[in-house]
């Protein structure tokens, strides 16, 4: 039984790298009938943002992937915060002590303090552990003396030397590291929390996590972890990691940051973040006007594709199609007019009537209050192809709505003529009563006029596109001039001779 997790900390945003590991975890578990977890881990108080849980909790549900257990949609492996666990982990670090695989350390943070000024790259490790403050190098009756007067202490994991610890990573194969390298990670905190090491092995664990997609920024934890699965006696049950690839910068420089975002002039998280503490908006992708279907196809496809050149994916195609084996081992570059061109599709593709609801949004907001439906179909039928957010609508078709305030008109104005000026009075005659009032026949009789006028097709056109919409852009002329109606059509014909 297929059981992930998505173990995020409530620190703040969700970057996009977070939703694809959310994603990939989810697509995973689907995929093979399995159980989808969220567990928040919140261990380490110094860095809890209230706010972080819900946001992360409203990002999977808008992205449509809801966890099966949660903090909010409890299962039998609750609690789903690790700050409501804390009893669990202090029973392990102590066993791991017992047993001689940790040890307690008092060293204060003032003693560390002056290690690290002395020395730059100051680890805690095999190297020095022996001239510092702990129970491998005080008699025991002192270590006894100073737990017992509940000195201040943390449990420290005691790295082996010279051992080779590997594993097979999901995507990178066998990947192995030597244990001399590593430091004596804390695993238990002084205040009683766990670390994240310790706490992320106890819970995979307790929860019977079979697999887990992780960030490759977690690889270099990977040592300390098989070896707290191993010293806690259940190497047997580790889950099997995929590491994945790393999201770049578009040029491919480096891993991607909210600051490239904020200086390129793009999200990088998935919906907006207010930080309580700054107050700043970090702006996102929901907000931009992406569509969740295209947000989370862009997703999938850093870093992952089906072998085709297929690129447009719905969830259920994602999680039918989605395969270990296709998700690259080289970090994935963040293309924005890419992610552009995923929501341009996707809106193409959606229901007219999914879209209506921000359609009126933002008729409202422009000040736009009674509509009526049909119309407002009829018009986005027309422009739906022209829009890359839902909110380019009243960029695209203001003109439906309001007739233009300006024209632009000194494109074509300088060759304007009397007989111009002539053709359209004549035009304007006809359509009063041109009869029916539908693209193909208005198309077809305006044309023959052009034609029996001798002047040039593009002479007449422009000026034509240019009364009705203000500009040289917009769908074909005559669709917008028979959803435009009769009346506005003329009424708009005779203001741009004025
Ligand atoms: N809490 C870690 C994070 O914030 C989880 C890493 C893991 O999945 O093991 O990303």
């Amino acid at each position: 039984n297929v059981r992930v997790r998505f173990a995020p900390s409530p620190t703040g945003g969700l970057h996009l790298g977070g939703v694809r590991t959310a994603l990939f975890n989810y697509l995973f578990a689907k995929q093979h009938g399995g159980t989808f977890v969220l567990r928040i881990e919140d261990t380490d108080q110094t860095r809890f943002v209230p706010g972080a849980e819900e946001y992360i909790q409203d990002c999977l549900r808008w992205c449509s992937i809801e966890p099966d257990e949660s903090p909010i949609h409890r299962g039998q492996y609750g609690p789903y915060r690790q700050s409501e666990r804390k009893a669990n982990y202090r029973k392990y670090a102590e066993q791991l002590v017992a047993n001689g695989y940790a040890y307690y350390a008092f060293d204060t943070t003032e003693e560390l303090d002056i290690q690290r000024t002395a020395q730059a790259n100051f680890k805690y490790s095999h190297e020095n552990r022996l001239q510092l403050r702990n129970s491998l190098n005080l008699p025991a009756s002192e270590t006894e003396q100073l737990l017992a007067e509940g000195h201040p202490h943390v449990i420290r994991i005691k790295m082996p030397v010279g051992e080779t610890i590997g594993f097979e990573d999901l995507i990178r194969g066998m990947v192995s590291f030597d244990s001399s390298l590593v430091d004596d990670k804390v695993l238990l905190k002084a205040d009683g929390m766990p670390t994240y090491h310790l706490a992320v092995v106890v819970d995979d664990y307790l929860m019977a996590i079979t697999h887990a997609f992780r960030g490759e920024e977690w690889l270099p934890s990977a040592p300390v972890h098989i070896l707290l699965w191993e010293y806690l006696g259940w190497r047997n049950a580790m889950p099997r990691w995929a590491h994945l690839p790393l999201i770049l910068k578009p040029d491919g420089n480096g891993k991607l940051s909210k600051r490239d975002g904020d200086r390129l002039g793009f999200p990088v998280y998935a919906m907006n973040w207010h930080d309580p503490k700054t107050g700043d908006l970090t702006k996102g992708f929901r907000e931009m006007g992406f569509l969740p279907e295209a947000f989370v196809n862009m997703l999938a496809l850093l870093g992952w594709n089906d072998g085709t050149d297929q690129e447009i994916f719905t969830l259920d195609e994602l999680v039918a199609k989605f395969s270990i084996d296709r998700i690259s081992k080289a970090g994935a570059k963040f293309d924005f007019e890419k992610a552009k061109w995923f929501n341009h599709e996707w809106i193409k593709r959606s229901d007219d009537s999914a879209l209506l609801p921000g359609l009126y949004g933002i008729l409202v907001a422009n000040g736009i209050h009674d509509t009526n439906e049909q119309y407002l179909l009829a018009i986005l039928a027309l422009v739906k192809e022209r829009l890359t957010y839902t909110s380019d609508f009243w960029e695209q078709a203001s003109y439906f709505f309001k007739r233009p305030e300006g024209y632009d008109l000194p494109a074509v104005q300088p060759k304007w003529s009397t007989e111009k000026t002539a053709f359209f009075t004549d035009m304007i005659a006809k359509l009063e009563d041109f009869d029916p009032w539908h693209s193909v026949e208005l198309e077809s009789f305006y044309k023959l006029a052009i034609n029996a006028s001798g002047m040039k097709m593009g002479e007449l056109m422009l000026p034509f596109r240019i009364m009705l919409v203000g500009g040289k852009f917009g769908p074909h002329v005559f669709d917008i001039a028979a959803l435009l109606g009769r009346e506005e059509t003329v009424a708009r014909m005779k203001k741009g001779l004025e």
